[in-house]
């Protein structure tokens, strides 16, 4: 096993899951209009869609459950998770959600306060970009440019280019700022991560310029690790120390608490200090997601949330984690696969533009790929390329994507290195096969957001 660390935990509960035959594996991806979203999970031996709500709990996590109190109004659990929550970012106030989308549609639109505001990100999610827009505001990407080098080996891709940020807040205008939110790890760049050297160079920049700084922060535990393993002067401190810091540095924390909550569904709001915000929130929470002290959880899934905090910054899970990526990015490159280098934090993402050269980006490579992997070996993964990024709504243009990605993304705690092998043993043998795969067409495809339903055919 080398410099791979071992799994902190062992196997108490199992879910079976089984692999269809090849013969099965066609007629089912047919049926699904070749696009891997519309399969049964049941027909998916390793899903590998999405590392959102897809975790296993701990046995402390089953256990709280049973503590849930489920009063409408000052349940227990909300105090629990508040207490958590407090301790974890320094925060004096705290407001759940059901996911992050909602902790964002309840937030956002306080800050966006005329239409025609500008939003500025690393990169935004595309969830938090669709609020932002929802909302009247325009959303920037300001990442660095490294982060487009594939094979660069940059230990933090997902930073903001500083001279770039200063150069737009000046060009558009301090007072048309309406928030800079620092997205920790990047999730649609790989997930890698913002160093602390970045953060504090942002937050400068906001300060002078009296702009609000939100973390995006579904996945900072996992940032906080990184900047443990790979920034000068951290080598030290705990990783709650080190996302401490990294709470300092911002006003506003948004968090989809699928992800670093260790939970299946959650999110969360917390605000240092600002009561003025914090009021603008509880007043809109309660329309959009109910009443402040549950928003849209019931008690037990805060009881859980709670528990899965504390639990995603403890170090040997975090280390075995970040292992787990970086095991099936070695085995892939080992095999020839074009991927992603330095892995990040929560997802391995593989070229496919690399993969089948000969097709065009309108006909989809990634999806292509995608598609094979899981006739080979009923693995699920999914497109982040130009299928996903859609049409210019002015001209109808399919947008080209930077990079025809398709993403491994790795659920916590569920799956063993015996899964991972094989899942990189099936990717090996797609990927010898590139140059003769066909493209595809659409046979349906919705207008918005048409990765999730879109159906296809295949090139004759
Ligand atoms: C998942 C995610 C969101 C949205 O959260 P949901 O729980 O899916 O609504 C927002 N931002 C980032 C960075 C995410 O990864």
């Amino acid at each position: 096993m080398n410099n791979y660390s071992l799994p902190p935990f062992k196997i108490k509960m199992v879910e079976p899951i089984k692999l269809i035959s090849r013969e099965e594996r066609i007629e089912r991806l047919k049926k699904a209009g070749f696009n891997p979203f519309r399969l049964k999970s049941e027909d998916v031996f390793i899903d590998l869609l999405t590392d959102s709500g897809t975790g296993a709990m701990s046995h402390f996590q089953w256990a709280a459950l049973m503590m849930g109190d489920e009063a409408y109004a000052g349940s227990r659990s909300f105090f629990r998770l508040e207490e958590t929550v407090k301790d974890i970012t320094g925060y004096k106030y705290v407001i759940p959600a059901h996911q992050g989308r909602g902790a964002e549609q309840v937030a956002l639109p306080n800050l966006i306060k005329r239409p025609g505001m500008y939003v500025i990100s690393n990169i935004h999610f595309d969830t938090t970009r669709a609020h932002v827009e929802l909302a009247g505001g325009r959303a920037i990407d300001c990442v660095c440019k490294e982060c487009f080098d594939l094979e660069l080996d940059y230990p933090f891709k997902g930073n903001f280019d500083i001279l770039k940020l200063e150069s737009l807040i000046k060009q558009k205008g301090k007072e048309n700022i309406a928030a800079i939110i620092m997205t920790i790890t990047n999730n649609s760049a790989g997930g890698q991560p913002v160093s602390l050297a970045n953060m504090k160079e942002v937050n400068r920049i906001a300060k002078t310029n009296g702009i609000p700084v939100v973390i995006d922060g579904a996945r900072y535990a996992e940032n906080a690790y990184f900047i443990k393993l790979r920034e000068d002067g951290y080598q030290n401190k705990t990783v709650k120390e080190i996302a401490k810091e990294t709470f300092d540095l911002a006003d506003i924390f948004l968090m989809s608490s699928k992800k670093d909550g260790l939970v299946n569904i959650g999110g969360l709001i917390a605000i240092k200090d600002n009561e003025e915000f914090f009021r603008l929130c509880q007043v809109r929470v309660i329309p959009m997601e109910g009443f402040p002290t549950y928003g849209g959880l019931s008690g037990r899934d805060m009881d859980a949330l709670a528990v899965g905090l504390k639990e995603a910054l403890e170090e040997d899970y975090l280390q075995y984690r970040l292992d787990e990526i970086r095991y099936l990015g070695d085995k892939l490159q080992a095999g020839g696969v074009p991927i992603q280098y330095p892995t990040g934090g929560h997802a391995v993402f593989v070229d496919c533009g690399a993969i089948c050269p000969q097709i065009p980006f309108d006909q989809f490579p990634a999806q292509v790929v995608c598609n094979e992997l899981y006739l080979e070996g009923g693995i699920r993964a999914v497109e982040i390329g130009s299928l996903l990024l859609g049409r210019d709504p002015d001209t109808h243009e399919n947008l080209k994507a930077d990079k025809e990605f398709l993403r491994l993304t790795i659920p916590r705690r569920t799956y063993t290195l015996e899964h991972l092998n094989y899942v990189a043993e099936c990717l090996i043998k797609v990927a010898k096969k590139g140059p003769q795969f066909k493209g595809l067409d659409f046979v349906y495809e919705s207008p918005i957001l048409r990765h999730f339903t879109a159906e296809f055919k295949p090139k004759e």
